[in-house]
């Protein structure tokens, strides 16, 4: 017979599988625990670590066995310690549950971010996990890296440039003692590269200009690219005002010698605005505006050349915005007008062709000339609209005054063209278009081009060219021996007329250095298979210095001694009653 269990029998047995499924749960966690990918950690009252993980030696490198009973802090890198300490103290002390990013020093030197989560419990002890945010950390970090930076030169970009540029105006609010400068610089003649060579010897020159920039600067001054061939530099800690100019003067310096880019030789140069701490302004927007006022400044003044901002400018700048408004209107407004200046042959001094100059009758500053209005034109694109309105008046009028003085036995229309017209897709249709439309027959126009379109030296340039010259239309070089040396261009295209500028003929009086330089520029151009037209010529001496340079001399003079330039219906007169001579 079985024999009943006594009831003491019943409860160790109870308890028995009591403790046996307590050993089952734990070991259960145990493993579960054990095998998580996140560490998990206990540590003392004293922080030290008193239950961890196998993911702790995975994650860290450290053996499990040899970190227990070391401060869980000694694991972070110097800089975290402090983070770390103040995190534990207010676990363990303020029984507070806590989050927070800490980096680690992994066994190899390297440094892990893991993410803490920790929470006191009793027994003045804490428990926690550790997770892995290292590639969360990196992926932050180049997000950061390319929002700050500009991806072809590795320099700052403009976000980047005005957090640094706001903590220096902050600084100097502080410490007003204390002077910063911001130079902008742009590239003379960056998209001429571009063009002639393609956008990859472009880039490799921004990035050897940035080098070059690189060099003159100390380790403290920042430097941005704003995109293009945009740089800006920011020169805190200056002892003087001075200093600004100086390192301008250093970084145009720089730039001069020859860029050497995949066997081509580039030659750059820069142009800088400089706006100094003491201006006053507040705003990072405001000293970068300001840079591009003096920046423009410094263009229009030349190449190479650096200049300081100063409140002039800035009311310069609102005249411009202003004329650049009327000069929008003022085509529409019919205020523009052509009037036509005579050219005169030297050898029997008759009228054998006109220059069409265009005029501004603004309604209330009245006559505007050209030479300020022209270049704010090319700048805002105006100048194609313009340029082309010029074009068929002159056209007109040359068919008109061909037709009704036809014994003047007239030779060209001379018509000015500007770059941006010139590097215009449809040049050549629209001269074809406006040819036909008026019913100036090709011969009888002549286009006046300027230096810098064949210093250019692009193969696009050197076909339109050709192209120009082949359907019979005369090419002039206007100004010439302003600017640029282009004699080693010249031989390069054909061309039909060189126009010395008036600077030379000026000083033509003056024996000596004028003289033999026009002289010289006579004998180049016949060489070279081109005639000769003297600008500005404004007094009988001028005319007979030129006339004594003789037979093989300038075939054709231009100037206020023969006549300003003047509305076609005066000219007639002078057309009528000269009979065709004027001398
Ligand atoms: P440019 O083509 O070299 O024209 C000659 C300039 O010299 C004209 O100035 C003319 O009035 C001036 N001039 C003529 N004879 C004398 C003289 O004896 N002494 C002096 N001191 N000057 C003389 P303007 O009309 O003020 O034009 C200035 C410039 O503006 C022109 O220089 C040309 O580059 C540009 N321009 C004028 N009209 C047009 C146009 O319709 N289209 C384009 N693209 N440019 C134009
Ligand atoms: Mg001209
Ligand atoms: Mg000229």
């Amino acid at each position: 017979m079985i024999q009943k269990p006594t009831l003491e029998e019943i409860q160790n047995k109870i308890q028995y599988r009591l403790v046996e499924k307590l050993v089952a749960s734990e070991k259960h966690y145990r493993l579960l625990v054990e095998n998580l990918r996140e560490i998990v950690f206990t540590i003392d009252e004293e922080g030290k670590l008193i239950f961890l993980n196998l993911a702790w030696s995975e994650t860290l490198g450290y053996s499990v066995e040899h970190s227990l009973r070391l401060p869980l802090n000694s694991f972070l890198t110097v800089d975290s310690r402090t983070k770390g300490e103040k995190l534990l103290q207010a676990v363990l002390q303020d029984k507070k549950t806590l989050k927070q990013e800490l980096c680690f020093q992994h066994q190899n030197g390297e440094s892990v971010w893991l993410e803490i989560s920790v929470a006191s419990h009793n027994q003045n002890q804490a428990s926690g996990t550790l997770i892995n945010i290292n590639n969360h950390k990196k992926a932050n970090a180049q997000l950061k890296y390319t929002a700050y930076h500009d991806s072809l030169t590795g320099l700052y970009n403009r976000a980047a440039f005005i957090e640094f540029l706001q903590n220096e105006i902050d600084k100097i609010n502080r410490h007003s003692e204390q002077i910063f400068a911001v130079l902008l610089l742009d590239l003379d003649g960056f998209k001429s590269v571009n063009d002639s060579f393609g956008h990859l010897v472009g880039d490799r020159l921004l990035i050897e200009v940035s080098h070059r920039l690189q060099k003159c600067l100390n380790s403290w001054d920042i430097m941005a690219r704003l995109g293009g061939d945009e740089f800006v530099i920011l020169l805190p800690n200056l002892r003087n005002t001075d200093n600004a100019t100086r390192i301008a003067k250093i970084i145009v310096k720089a730039l001069g010698p020859v860029f050497n880019l995949d066997n081509n030789e580039v030659f750059i140069s820069t142009s800088i605005g400089i706006v100094l701490s003491t201006s006053g302004f507040k705003k990072p927007e405001d000293f970068l505006r300001n840079a591009d006022i003096a920046l423009y400044e410094a263009k229009a003044q030349g190449k190479g050349i650096d200049k300081t901002f100063d409140n002039q400018m800035h009311a310069k700048t609102i005249a411009r915005i202003s004329l650049e408004t009327s000069l929008r209107k003022a085509l529409k407004n019919q205020e523009l007008e052509v009037h036509y200046q005579p050219i005169i042959s030297l050898e029997n001094y008759r009228i054998i062709g006109f220059e069409a100059l265009v005029r501004w009758f603004h309604p209330t500053k009245g006559l505007i000339s050209p030479g300020v209005f022209i270049p704010i034109a090319e700048e805002t694109g105006l100048i194609i609209d313009l340029g082309w309105w010029v074009f068929q008046q002159a056209c007109q009028q040359m068919v008109i005054w061909q037709k009704n003085f036809p014994q003047s036995k007239l030779q060209f229309m001379s018509i000015n063209l500007s770059v941006r017209q010139f590097t215009h897709p449809d040049l050549l249709d629209k001269i074809n278009e406006i040819l036909f439309l008026t019913g100036l027959k090709r011969k009888f126009l002549k286009l006046e081009i300027t230096e810098s379109i064949i210093i250019d030296n692009s193969e696009a340039n050197n076909i339109k060219l050709q192209q120009l010259r082949a359907s019979g239309i005369k090419l002039a070089i206007d100004d010439f021996g302003t600017g640029y040396s282009s004699l080693n261009y010249l031989h390069r295209f054909a061309l039909d007329t060189l126009k010395i500028d008036k600077s030379f003929i000026k000083q033509i009086h003056i024996p000596g250095k004028h003289q033999a330089i026009v002289e010289t520029i006579i004998v180049l151009a016949h060489n070279l298979g081109m005639d000769v037209i003297a600008e500005g010529v404004e007094t009988k001496e001028q005319l007979e210095q030129l006339e004594k340079i003789g037979f093989f001399g300038c075939e054709q003079v231009q100037g206020y001694y023969f006549s300003h330039p003047k509305p076609a219906s005066e000219l007639e007169k002078m057309l009528t009653n000269s009979l065709y001579s004027i001398y």
